[in-house]
């Protein structure tokens, strides 16, 4: 399914119920009551329809990109929560107990309790929830922490919305926009479900074990895992996975990193990972036979697919995790297509599998270009940062224009070599990027 029928679909779900309610074709009140109620409409269905971009869906993300995903995700929320507090201020018509004759709340916008305190929850609830993720890093919640309470806090929005909306809603008062509401709580719900229960059951019958825990570079491990029954992980370079090491499937402990081992190199799985927080800083000392999970693969960062005449992989830091899985990939499969592979630094050991790049490079052919920012005595590779002028002096010319460009690091880096890049000439339909971070 292409992305852009995805795109149509999503969209289908959050303006079905403002569709609907205007199909009732009901008598227009002020322009403020319409806009009210089309403010809430749309806030709850927008909020609904946020649990199908979790980024964990496979189908969705991999078309779209997970880093595309989270970021509508965001977007979204923040517009639905403007609409959510703005909804019930817009009112003009008086808030009274609606007459028996006015069974469709057509003419009265109602202040009973009971048709008001789930909204009110919901209504105070939005904001926060959406405040708490902008500002998640300097409130200092361990990222577990913060990840139950919004998956919660989610539900309980989409369920007071709901809730809210079938007591007091003018429009929802209709039998067919009332079932289409619980129908749409029922797909939000199931989609919590499908990540947090559905996804940790069938992470039972795939357990893993960890073959190999080995330093790559500086407060840098490679992690290797091997299937401790017997089963089939499917995936392509460059893809990355949910993974858990030592805890049951259920829970907030998973973190994504990118596959570093190359498909057709057999059962085992690798990952590159570098020393961060609370998780990351205990990998070192994972023991070999520690019992793990993996939900996945996600991601796009593929290469397999394209037909590009030649492939660049632009890497910082530890985004060389998933070109390494590329770079295996690309040698073990006997892909004869030119390769090049820019990796920048803050100092020499913080390079990670320094040597078998280079034996990458030669047994490949891959024009290898190191960049230091703080380079040692004698280097003589680039000094610096990944610059547009390092890039033309790499893919200047026209013949480069038509090549794939996989770029993955910081988030300043991202932006300024893909705007280098498009720059160059490249279409951006040949650039490939995935951050690490989504805030
Ligand atoms: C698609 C993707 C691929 C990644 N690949 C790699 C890789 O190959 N190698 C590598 O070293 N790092 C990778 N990362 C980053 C890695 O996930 C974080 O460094 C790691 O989760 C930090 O966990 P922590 O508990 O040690 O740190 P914490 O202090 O708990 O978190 C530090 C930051 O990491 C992020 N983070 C933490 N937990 C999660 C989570 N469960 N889900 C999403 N983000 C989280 C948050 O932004 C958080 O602020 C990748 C991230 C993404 C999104």
């Amino acid at each position: 399914m292409p992305a852009g029928l995805l795109i149509l679909l999503y969209l289908c779900a959050a303006l079905l119920p403002l569709g609907l309610a205007w199909a009732q074709g009901l008598e227009a009140r002020s322009i403020f009551d319409e806009l009210a109620s089309g403010a809430g409409i749309l806030a709850l269905a927008v909020i609904l329809a946020e649990f199908l971009l979790l980024g964990r869906y496979r189908f969705v993300a991999r078309r779209v990109g997970t880093d595309i995903v989270m970021r509508m995700h965001q977007l979204l929320a923040r517009g639905a929560a403007a609409l959510a507090v703005a909804h019930p201020f817009l009112y003009t018509t008086r808030r009274a107990p609606a007459p028996d004759w006015d069974v469709g709340r057509q003419f009265f916008v109602t202040h009973e309790l009971s048709a008001i305190w789930p909204g009110m929850i919901a209504w105070l609830l939005l904001p926060a929830l959406v405040l708490m993720a902008i500002g998640r890093n300097a409130l200092g919640y361990r990222y577990e922490t913060w990840r139950l309470m919004h998956g919660l806090g989610a539900a309980l929005i989409a369920g007071f919305g709901v809730l809210h909306t079938l007591r007091a809603g003018r429009y929802s008062a209709d039998p067919t926009m009332a079932t289409v509401w619980l129908a749409l709580l029922g797909v939000a719900l199931f989609a919590l479900a499908y990540v947090y229960v559905l996804t940790p059951l069938a992470q039972l019958r795939r357990p893993w074990r960890v073959a190999a825990v080995a330093p790559v570079a500086e407060r840098t491990w490679e992690v290797t895992l091997r299937p401790a029954r017997d089963f089939a992980f499917r995936y392509r370079a460059g893809q990355f996975a949910w993974l858990n090491i030592g805890h049951r499937p259920f829970g907030p402990h998973e973190n994504p990193f990118s596959i570093s081992s190359a498909p057709s190199a057999g059962p085992e799985v690798s990952f590159i990972i570098k020393e961060l927080g609370d998780f990351t800083r205990t990998i070192g000392q994972v023991k070999p036979g520690t019992r793990a999970y993996l939900d996945g693969p996600h991601g796009h960062l593929t290469v397999t697919d394209h037909k590009a005449p030649g492939v660049a992989l632009i890497a910082g830091g530890v985004g060389i995790a998933p070109m390494m899985g590329i770079l295996r990939e690309l040698h073990a499969s006997g892909d004869t297509r030119p390769t090049a592979l820019i990796y920048g630094n803050r100092n020499a050991a913080q390079i990670a599998c320094r040597d078998e790049l280079e034996e990458l490079a030669r047994a490949h052919g891959t024009r290898l270009g190191h960049v230091l920012c703080d380079p040692p005595e004698g280097w003589t590779g680039e000094v610096g940062f990944v610059t547009p002028e390092l890039l033309r002096a790499h893919f200047g010319d026209a013949e480069h224009r038509e090549w794939l460009y996989v770029l993955c690091g910081p988030p300043a880096m991202l932006e300024a070599v893909e705007d280098a890049l498009i720059g160059l000439g490249v279409p951006s339909g040949n650039i490939l990027s995935e951050r690490f971070s989504y805030d």
